[in-house]
């Protein structure tokens, strides 16, 4: 079976004319600091923010996970969408 929530997920970036980056799920498990790249291991769902133990920065669960993402997404190739 497909996994549902991954294909929708691809479906509704596509719907939006934005790039879908797969991004590797093994750097996403442990939390890793995005101001210092520090791996500060897996953290219960319910740890909604921790501070890295490497820097001392803050950071909320969602939101750093997501700028991981992003500069994981870095470097991949743009669209022909964005033609000016
Ligand atoms: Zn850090």
């Amino acid at each position: 079976m497909v996994n549902a929530r991954q294909t929708e997920d691809g479906y509704k970036a596509a719907e939006h004319g934005r790039v879908f980056v797969k991004v590797d799920r093994s750097f996403l498990s442990p939390q890793v600091c995005s101001a210092c790249g520090f791996r500060d291991g897996p953290k219960p769902l319910h740890v909604r923010a921790w501070m890295c133990q490497n820097c001392g920065s803050e950071h909320d669960r969602d939101h750093n996970a997501a700028r991981n993402v992003l500069s994981k997404g870095v470097g991949s190739s743009p669209p022909d969408g964005r033609r000016r």
